[in-house]
């Protein structure tokens, strides 16, 4: 039989996703909780089974066009210590995780550690099936970023590439799906982002907005029409995120924040030849490998002040390290802006 004659899957029914969205709230609400409850683990890890990328957008630091995928074996053996420590949610990011055969039990492997399963991906190798099968996985949360409504020099993660994909999804996905649109860094047409948001809503995702900026990666105030798409696309999407309003406010305004990031002890960069580091943009701190790393390291890295702090972007920490903002003051200082690759631009995703 040819694949083009492979009938689609039958789309879940409202009431097995609506029992699997319950039931995921259950399950973050117990993490927080527990999180809430112990400094001593980690909250999230982003886990990179392979470098390599489908795509080449100009942005982006984090990805290659040859490496293979990590061993089965390997990435279990990692898995498996990411859920000796503790660890709370598990996303696994690339490179394109779609890329690799060995996804699904990837994913199967994270859920049976009791941990939330994320994944960040371009969505291009989406199908019904590949959709079901991460449904099967334990998938629970999933975020396509897309950058643009038509493909350009900057990058094809385009609306008009990927609607397609996002129709499968809300036809067949039971995990949750946030599209991330962004402004800055190139993208030609602010008002993009605007079209990329409302499109998700109305597919029933959720959506956020992040900013690429150009360069170094420091904060940059945005432009008076990239100022207006954000204003639009965050009063669409205010409601769920309104905690993290004034670090948002802050990174749009080129200004600093004053804030604990608690990278290496509550959120892990768990990169493809398994070496801990802080974030995707800070890679090398504190670089030791995952089998080694104890509640030791994660509590001595609670602690570290990191001096690139104050003008970081990287939304998903921030928002793991707001779970402390009340108490642990940090005393030890790292100042790591030193490992920032010259010229290499960076892509903040905020929420
Ligand atoms: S941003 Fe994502 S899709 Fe684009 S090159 Fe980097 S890893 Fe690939
Ligand atoms: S860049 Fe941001 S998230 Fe990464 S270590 Fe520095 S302050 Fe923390």
């Amino acid at each position: 039989m040819s694949s083009a004659s492979i009938p689609s899957p039958t789309p879940p029914s409202r009431a097995r996703r609506r029992w699997k969205a319950i039931t995921r709230k259950v399950r973050e609400v117990v993490s927080i909780g527990s999180a809430l409850a112990s400094t001593d683990h980690p909250y999230m890890a982003q886990i990179v089974p392979m470098r390599r990328c489908n795509l080449s957008c100009t942005y982006c630091n984090e990805y290659d066009d040859f490496s293979e995928p990590v061993p089965l074996d390997e990435m279990l053996r990692r898995i498996d210590h990411l859920g000796r420590l503790g660890t709370s949610v598990i996303t696994i990011s690339g490179g394109e995780p779609l890329l690799n055969p060995h996804l699904e039990a990837i994913i199967a492997r994270i859920r049976k550690t009791g941990a939330i399963a994320g994944m960040i991906t371009n969505g291009y190798l989406l199908m019904p099936e590949k959709i079901h099968r991460l449904n099967e996985a334990g998938l629970d949360h999933m975020q396509i970023s897309i950058d643009n409504v038509m493909p350009d020099a900057v990058s094809k993660k385009s609306l008009k590439v990927l609607d397609k994909k996002l129709q499968m999804l809300a036809e067949h996905a039971e995990f949750h799906v946030n599209i991330n649109s962004v402004v800055g860094g190139g993208i030609a047409n602010p008002d993009d982002a605007r079209v990329v948001s409302e499109r998700a809503l109305g597919l029933g995702f959720s959506s956020t907005i992040g900013i690429i900026h150009d360069g170094s990666g420091q904060l940059r105030p945005l432009g008076d029409a990239e100022r207006v798409t954000w204003d639009k696309v965050r009063s669409m999407t205010r409601r769920s995120y309104s905690r993290f309003n004034h670090f948002q406010e802050a990174i749009a305004n080129g200004k600093t924040n004053n804030w604990r990031c608690r990278a290496g002890g509550r959120y892990l960069y768990i990169c493809e030849n398994g070496l801990v580091h802080y974030c995707s943009q800070q890679r090398g701190f504190p670089g030791v490998p995952l089998a080694d790393y104890t509640v030791d390291d994660i509590k001595r890295e609670f602690l570290t002040e990191k001096g690139c702090a104050p003008s970081c972007t990287i939304s998903c920490v921030h928002q793991v390290s707001f779970i402390d903002f009340w108490r642990a003051p940090q005393k030890d200082t790292v100042d790591p802006g030193s490992s920032h690759k010259a010229g290499a631009p960076e892509l903040v995703q905020i929420q």
